[in-house]
């Protein structure tokens, strides 16, 4: 079981997956999961997907009992956590009509076609 999950990490850093979109002429910056049919958005300890949500959320009502960060990673988290310690981080950078266009895009339709095209540049 987990050598799988490494196995499946070390695929999602070989085919590029996570992107680090810096807005221009600043220090914003987020981490996107570019996946096959959804995007997700990152960062070092946040993840949009339903998983992470589920794991801090609903595994944790009671909000005084601590939740186990370690835990509490999604496969996304492991990934990012995985391809900032390889330098493997593909970063671009956009203005903030594009940043706003890529996140309503994932929002709105799961993935964004915007990041996919600066991507294959
Ligand atoms: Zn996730």
């Amino acid at each position: 079981m987990k050598s799988l999950t490494v196995k499946a990490k070390e695929a999602a850093l070989i085919e590029n997956r996570i992107i680090k979109i810096t807005l221009t002429n600043s220090l914003f910056a987020i981490y996107v999961f570019m996946g096959k049919d959804k995007d997700y958005i990152l960062s070092e300890n946040y993840c949009s997907c339903p998983h992470f949500y589920y794991r801090i959320f609903r595994k944790n009502p009671i909000v005084e009992k601590r939740v186990n960060i370690e835990n509490s990673k999604c496969y996304h988290l492991q990934a990012l956590e995985l391809a900032l310690e390889k330098d493997k981080v593909r970063s671009i950078y956009v203005d903030l009509v594009t940043m706003r266009e890529i996140l309503l895009e994932i929002y709105s339709m799961d993935k964004s076609f915007i990041l996919r095209k600066l991507v294959m540049r």
